[in-house]
């Protein structure tokens, strides 16, 4: 299976998830991820066409795609793993998206960095709808809370949740958890599911799954 087969298998089972949960055709945008890919990998997933791009990992992602911003205008890249405030205002200079907003001080220095460099990213943030100590994200019972102090004092530019359900768990029930969060605090965007197991995360009101091996095939670290 080449890497275009896999990207065509994955868009028939993300059109076929969203047809089962009755959503629209095309409601769920896939956010193909290259942590640890090498670069004939990335170009043969621009090959296909596709343009959102999510990377874990600030430094590699600039390895990745700083040549490439300038080849594909219209890239949307997603930072989908934990940041550091020293490595803020690389990530406001390169992603489109920052879906780990995921504690005051990251929010504030994103919010200088935004404004520093005149950009308005759009900004996830991460819940850990499972309270495991060893995760990052905000804790569900502080979200709304959080979420006005992201807005009012940081003013960032929240549009959407993200998570990462506890390995040993079924995952729908983190699923449906986020999506009735999501409800309850306005928000429209839900990036939650992976490669094993975006369509149960599709039938629970995902707008973006974030899926890696099944593209690309094992990591390569
Ligand atoms: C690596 C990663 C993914 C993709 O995982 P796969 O199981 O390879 O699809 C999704 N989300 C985050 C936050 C990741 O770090």
């Amino acid at each position: 299976m080449s890497i275009a087969d896999n990207f065509q298998d994955i868009f028939h089972a993300i059109r076929r998830a969203e047809r089962l949960a009755g959503r629209e055709a095309d409601s769920v945008g896939l956010v193909a991820v290259t942590k640890t890919q090498s670069a004939e990998a990335i170009n043969a997933a621009l090959a296909t066409g596709h343009r959102i791009f999510g990377e874990n990992k600030v430094q590699e992602a600039q390895l990745h795609w700083t040549g490439l911003r300038g080849v594909y205008p219209d890239l949307r890249l997603h930072l989908i793993g934990p940041l550091q405030s020293n490595k803020a205002g690389d990530a406001v200079a390169l992603f489109d998206v920052i879906e780990t907003i995921d504690r005051e001080k990251i929010a504030r220095t994103i919010g200088d960095e935004m404004r520093g460099q005149g950009r308005d990213l759009e900004c996830f943030i991460q819940v850990n709808t499972g309270e495991e100590p060893q995760k990052a994200g905000i804790a569900p019972s502080d979200l709304n809370k959080f979420l006005s102090f992201c807005r009012d004092e940081c003013t960032l530019n929240i549009t959407g949740l993200m998570c990462i359900p506890p390995a040993n768990e079924p995952a729908g029930l983190h699923f449906a958890f986020m999506r009735q969060l999501a409800r309850e605090n306005g928000l429209g965007k839900l990036s939650m599911g992976m490669s094993g197991d975006f369509e149960k995360a599709i039938a629970n009101g995902a707008t973006h799954v974030r899926i890696g091996s099944a593209l690309f095939g094992p990591r390569l670290a």
